[in-house]
């Protein structure tokens, strides 16, 4: 039984959040005011600091008039005294990111509001549930995690600590769709969802990095072009702050008894080091200092072409037979005659080793044999073949969705077969790019990655399936949620991959997702 305080917990008389109050008036606290503000609502927003007071004002006069909206600002109270927060239906709070600091915000607000107001931090990496304990009414505390620009950015992540209560939960999913915006339950769990599952963007981005597998720059092109994101990590994290980026992974790689997915890179600790932030100190992965970046080469036409192409069939490189035939070229699944290319697309499940000397047996001598390496390196497929110096690696899964051919050179590729192998890519509309041979490539890895975690998530009921993909794609601007990717490319492709790295590797942080696992065996079995 639910006591009538419960019921009407965080509420005013018409059962709504009356008034809001915020605690903290920097980037989030100003930027959270905003978006209540132009939802009507009523807000106190209270700082220790006035200059940040008079900041906050300014920005929220600057927008609201912009939008036609000034009248709003008849609505807004400012204050330096936590008190004037007293009346407040829910306070969130987003002052710094330091849990002594938060445990005092909230044993005071405790203290000072109304036994039925709901206290909300902001938090991004601080456990809710160890907030909430510093109170006596931990069921009334729980998580409102905004994304920067909170104005802007569409998702908030409310999440419920080990001791939060429905109704809480329930005002502050309901506070959310007021702002405008879509809320995701979220279990309090180190990064909730949003700032954990996208871990392995940025980390597998830094080991591609630092085993020298790739160039930041091919990285983020292969990472934009060829899997559809709005950002490449290192671009984004030179946006974030890589100081802040690697304050969160170290955050959860502490809160999780570090946990091997997680271990921050050395490269993100050096470039703290010497400054190199990002766009904020000018200087990043990129430069920021007015020096002309060159034009990143964009990708090329369809072209019109002829011949032949041999080609096996298979489901690791989805899309690329129509492709091939929507240029022109006549397609084989049996060698015969003289081809401008063979791909072999199986993956080394499938008997792979077989089909791939089968082909390279039967292919005339000059013609270069492309294979899908997303499960298994070019250097092993190498020593399969007779003719290793017309072999180049490929990522087949992301061809024909993206717009970029990651390539892998076998070890004795021949330059007119290099040349072959660019001619025939660029001319299905495919920006080459070269990269070391290393296992999984670059998309296979950190998208299936990404998978991966998504997948420990839903695992260990952060959140379901469908959730976490409506915070990644809201959250982090991410083309398409981790789990629709494994229902794409099918589950046992994705542990394919992922047991590939684990073995290639030799770490446990590649180590599959006990659902993803099962998921794979079930589709296998035919029951899933
Ligand atoms: P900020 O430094 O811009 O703002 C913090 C504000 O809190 C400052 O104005 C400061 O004067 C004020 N403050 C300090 N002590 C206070 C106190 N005792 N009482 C009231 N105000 C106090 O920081 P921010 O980037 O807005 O981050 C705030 C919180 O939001 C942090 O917990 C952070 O982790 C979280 N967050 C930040 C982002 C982001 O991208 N910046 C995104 C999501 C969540």
């Amino acid at each position: 039984m639910m006591s009538d305080e419960e019921r009407d917990v965080g509420k005013g008389e018409q059962g709504q959040v009356r008034l809001l109050g915020i605690t903290g008036a920097g980037t989030m606290g100003s930027g959270i005011a905003l978006a209540a503000l132009a939802a009507g609502l009523t807000v106190t927003l209270q700082d220790i600091a006035s200059e940040m007071l008079e900041r906050a004002q300014q920005y929220l006069e600057r927008y609201l008039s912009r939008k036609g909206q000034e009248a709003a600002l008849r609505r807004l109270r400012l204050t330096t005294r936590l008190e004037d927060l007293a009346d407040a239906d829910v306070v969130i709070e987003a002052v710094p990111e330091r849990l002594e600091l938060k445990q005092e915000v909230f044993r005071r607000l405790d203290e000072l509001c109304a036994p039925t107001a709901v206290l909300a931090s902001n938090t991004s990496t601080l456990p809710i549930t160890a907030i909430a304990a510093a109170t006596s009414t931990p069921e009334r505390v729980g998580g409102m995690h905004f994304f920067n620009p909170a104005a802007v950015m569409p998702l908030v992540e409310v999440v419920r600590g080990a001791q939060t209560g429905d109704e809480t939960v329930n005002t502050l999913v309901a506070l959310a769709e007021r702002m405008g915006k879509t809320p995701v339950v979220t279990r309090d769990t180190p990064g909730f969802i949003v700032n954990r599952v996208a871990r392995p963007f940025y980390l597998e981005a830094l080991r591609l990095l630092g085993e020298g597998v790739a160039t930041h720059e091919q990285i983020d092109r292969v990472v934009e072009l060829g899997g559809g994101f709005r950002m490449g990590p290192f671009r984004l994290m030179d946006l974030i702050g890589v100081d802040v980026n690697l304050a969160s992974t170290k955050s959860i790689y502490e809160q999780t008894f570090h946990e091997p997915r997680f271990r921050p890179h050395p490269l993100q600790q050096r470039m703290v080091q010497q400054h190199a932030l990002g766009r904020k100190t000018g200087r990043g992965f990129y430069r920021y200092d007015g020096e002309i970046a060159a034009e990143a080469p964009s990708p090329p036409e369809l072209t019109p072409r002829s011949g032949t192409v041999w080609i096996s069939p298979g489901t690791w490189a989805p899309g690329l037979a129509e492709l091939c035939r929507e240029v022109g070229y006549a397609l084989v699944h049996e060698p015969e005659g003289v081809p401008v290319a063979a791909v072999v697309v199986s993956g080394r499940g499938e008997g792979a080793r077989e089909h791939v000397r089968w082909f390279d047996e039967r292919l005339p001598k000059n013609v270069p044999l492309l294979c899908q390496a997303a499960d298994v390196t070019v250097g092993e497929v190498a020593t399969w073949v007779a003719r290793p110096e017309r072999l180049v690696g490929f990522d087949g899964l992301f061809f024909a969705s993206g717009r970029v051919a990651t390539l892998v050179a076998s070890p004795m590729l021949a330059e007119e077969m290099r040349a072959a192998v660019e001619t025939f890519v660029t001319g299905l509309g495919r920006l080459p790019v070269w990269i070391e041979d290393a296992p999984a490539l670059i998309l296979p890895r950190i998208v299936f990655t990404l998978v991966n975690e998504a997948l420990f998530a839903v695992g260990e009921g952060v959140a379901d399936g469908v959730t976490i993909d409506r915070a990644m794609k809201l959250g982090a601007n991410y083309p398409q949620g981790p789990v629709a990717w494994a229902e794409e490319f099918g589950y046992a492709r994705v542990l394919a991959v992922l047991d590939h790295l684990r073995t290639e590797y030799g770490e446990e942080r590649y180590r599959a997702a006990p659902l993803l696992r099962r998921r794979a065996r079930q589709l296998a079995a035919g029951n899933g």
